[in-house]
């Protein structure tokens, strides 16, 4: 399997090739030359295996410069009981992802059981797994640069902790995460992870991250890697839960499924188009933003219009605060019938600040089964207190806009599943204003502000943090 790019001028690649680097040579997105096609017999086949045994199914079609056999033990290390841990009552951990049903046909799928209380581990842990393998292979080192306003950098650096050949480099705005998200990544004490505290806010760390990637000479010298949502590793990961819910929810390959995501990278949702184009029984993919509704706008109208980060609205699902959504080019991609020369363009102007509108494809859209809706701090906030009173099941203020959107296209007479994107223990101060009153936190991170921590504060000051990470490989 040789990965191509959406811009269509960069050479193909194996997996292994393109697992530690980002964008393309040519500033695209890799995807695969094809997408590998599960049959009906397939899925019947994969319907009562275990989530380690699906993963190896699904990833040993897409990942073929690893030898099985290693593979199978990459996967298997990752993907255990022990690791997503944080099931509620009366799941079963070993699931994985464990279903919730919430009343007939109108599941959560529980993707937020890992390390850091968020979805983003289910690809995170394989990726940490994965970078140490590869890195091993080749005899080579890399230091991961990233910024975070939270899940991202706590979830990497819980994958990363510990692995050989790894540093972990990761810029996060002083004082403006939580405290949970802060006392996660800061009371990390391994050697291989450091926190650095920018006196600013996000955007100014992912200036500085952007500042240091592009002066290539550095980037070579110090072997500056990242984890950001684009790496296709992470996408892949992603796809194994997809199939997951629906053998969780069906009985047999004829029904369909809707999946509702949370987005604002389009990296979940993505993984969920390319589960369908590998022969998943889907129905619906439903995009579910918040206030920063640029992808709402394109799925209701084919007008992409990213809007600069001065216009992000900060708001009570901050994960999905975003101006433009990276991994959109991979499905614009398909969309235009894999057309690089025509996704050139559309981004010559995207990259300038630009939109673009391509309204003609609107039904090749409603085709690949992409619907969307967007929520507000009053639906989240009403829509947490209904799960709450209806279900009895406390849910995320990113969830809760998920559940907001699905139930607008929910029919009762085929299942959907929206997708578990945090617990809500990792938004105390939301739940509080929803619910009056703290949810329930795992016991084993309950006093975790309290334990020692270990970061460095830091201007927003570039030659600073090249000076740091020079000082510290
Ligand atoms: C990252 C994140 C999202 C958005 O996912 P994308 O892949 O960027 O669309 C939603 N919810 C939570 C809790 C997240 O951490």
């Amino acid at each position: 399997m040789k990965y191509i790019s959406t811009r269509g001028q960069s050479p193909a690649l194996g997996f292994s090739e393109i697992l530690l680097g980002g964008l393309a040579p040519d500033g695209g997105l890799y995807l695969p030359e094809t997408y590998p096609q599960f049959t009906d017999a397939d899925l019947t086949a994969m319907r009562g295996m275990n989530y380690r045994d699906l993963a190896f199914t699904i990833l040993s079609r897409l990942i073929d410069d690893i030898p099985a056999a290693d593979l199978k033990a990459i996967i298997d290390k990752t993907y255990r009981a022990d690791v997503y841990r944080f099931a509620r009552k009366g799941q079963n951990a070993e699931d994985i992802t464990p279903i919730l049903k919430l009343e007939d046909n109108l599941y959560l799928l529980s993707l937020s059981n890992g390390p850091t209380l968020a979805f983003k581990d289910m690809a995170m842990q394989l990726l940490g797994n994965l970078f140490e393998y590869v890195l091993a292979k080749k005899g080579e080192t890399t230091n991961i640069l990233g910024a975070t306003s939270g899940d991202t950098g706590s979830a990497a650096e819980y994958a990363m902790r510990g692995k050989k050949g790894v540093r972990v480099f990761m810029l996060s705005p002083h004082k403006k995460m939580s405290r949970f998200q802060t006392a996660q990544m800061f009371s990390l004490q391994d050697d291989n992870i450091f926190n650095i505290a920018v006196n600013g806010v996000f955007d100014d760390c992912q200036d500085m991250v952007k500042a240091v990637s592009n002066d290539a000479a550095f980037k070579a010298k110090y072997k500056i890697g990242a984890v950001n949502s684009i790496n296709w590793g992470r996408i892949v990961a992603q796809v194994v839960y997809y199939f997951k819910g629906y053998f969780a929810v069906t009985q047999n390959n004829q029904q369909k499924v809707s999946f509702t995501v949370p987005s604002g990278n389009f990296g979940n949702v993505c993984a969920g188009h390319i589960a369908r184009m590998m022969g998943l029984p889907v129905d619906k993919l439903i995009v579910a933003t918040n206030e920063n509704d640029v992808l709402d706008e394109f799925f209701k109208t084919g007008v992409y219009r990213p809007r600069g980060s001065a216009n992000t609205y900060h708001t009570s699902s901050p994960s999905m605060d975003i101006s433009k959504a990276s991994n959109f080019e991979r499905f614009v991609f398909d969309l235009l019938g894999r057309d690089a020369a025509k996704v050139r363009e559309l981004w010559a102007s995207v990259d300038k600040g630009g939109a673009f509108d391509i309204k003609e494809l609107m039904p090749k859209v409603r085709e690949f089964g992409f619907v969307s809706g967007s929520s507000n701090h009053a639906c989240r906030m009403q829509t947490i207190r209904e799960a709450n009173s209806k279900y009895g099941v406390v849910i995320d203020t990113h969830t809760a806009d998920g559940l907001k959107v699905a139930l607008e296209y929910f029919d009762k007479a085929a299942p959907m599943v929206v997708l578990e994107t945090a617990l809500p223990a990792k938004f105390e101060d939301a739940l509080v204003e929803a619910l009056g009153a703290v949810p329930e936190r795992p016991a084993s991170l309950n006093g975790i502000e309290d334990l020692p921590q270990k970061f460095t504060v830091m201007d927003a000051d570039v030659t600073a943090i090249k000076d740091f990470i020079a000082k510290h490989t």
